[in-house]
């Protein structure tokens, strides 16, 4: 991981399209500081195409497509994206599964949650669980007292061996039934909404993120960018990002911003 002043002015030039992990990336410690909002916002009314792609619900992303300054948001770790038209006053969602998938894979979901739940000692269901269509989120760092990582493993352990998709974020353990990440979503969305192919979007994409569930997006996109915290994780990440900021968590974010700002001029 390079220091991000290092990135060549010609590479963040060519960026057009800022894809963001939220948890820790944009937000500091739980907060979504008005600097890194700002810094959103900014990125917006340049031009930039903004795209949170995050582990966080499907109740959190419409209001996030509709309200916050950016072009969509992927959610539940690729599960969807939705886009808000302001002009035609319209949700968009797209989903990977289909809606009697989504009832099928909920009722295996229940019962990974009742097995961790019973076996592993101080998780939790994540306090936002109620709001999300696809996915199961385990708590380990948000509101209950973090747990170690070996009991993080046997976390994703459980999910594994039900035949499930486990990934790790700052602070939940997510799961699900499904092919699909963060960055097969971000390439449909991409396709679909933006008209931009896979040749095209790994040019003009800069992907920012701090844990292990930012992965398939550090090790696809060339320009990928790691805030601070993120070297606290490392030994978990066989992809690194290309490079890392010199500020944590909504400051790095801002940090990012504001060079590719800088570079457009
Ligand atoms: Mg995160």
């Amino acid at each position: 991981m390079k220091p991000l002043s290092q990135l060549p002015l010609a590479a963040a030039r060519s960026i057009r399209v800022v894809l963001t992990d939220i948890d820790d990336t944009v937000t500091t410690e739980g907060l979504l500081t008005a600097k890194a909002y700002g810094a959103l916002e900014e990125l917006h009314r340049a031009g930039f195409i903004v795209i949170p792609v995050t582990g966080r619900p499907a109740g959190w992303c419409d209001h996030i497509a509709r309200m916050w300054p950016v072009d969509a948001v992927v959610g539940e770790n690729g599960a969807f994206y939705f886009r808000y038209d302001r002009q035609r006053k319209k949700m968009q969602q797209h989903f990977w599964a289909s809606p009697e998938e989504l009832k099928q894979n909920r009722i295996r979901l229940d019962a990974i949650e009742k097995e961790v739940l019973a076996t592993v000692p101080g998780s939790a269901l994540a306090s936002d669980q109620a709001y999300r269509l696809a996915d199961l989120a385990v708590d380990f760092c948000e509101d209950v007292p973090a747990l170690p990582e070996t009991e993080v493993d046997r976390i994703v352990a459980i999910f594994e061996k039900a035949g499930a998709q486990a990934k790790v974020s700052s602070i939940h353990v997510n799961g699900w039934f499904g092919a699909y990440n963060k960055l097969s979503m971000a390439k449909t969305l991409l396709a679909d909404v933006f008209g931009m192919d896979w040749e095209q979007a790994k040019n003009a994409v800069v992907y920012a993120g701090d844990s292990p569930n930012d992965e398939p997006m550090f090790e696809a996109f060339p320009l990928s960018v790691g805030v601070a915290n993120i070297q606290a994780l490392a030994h978990r990440l066989t992809h690194k990002p290309a490079y890392i900021t010199e500020n944590h968590s909504g400051d790095g974010f801002a940090e990012l911003a504001s060079l590719l700002l800088k570079a457009k001029g």
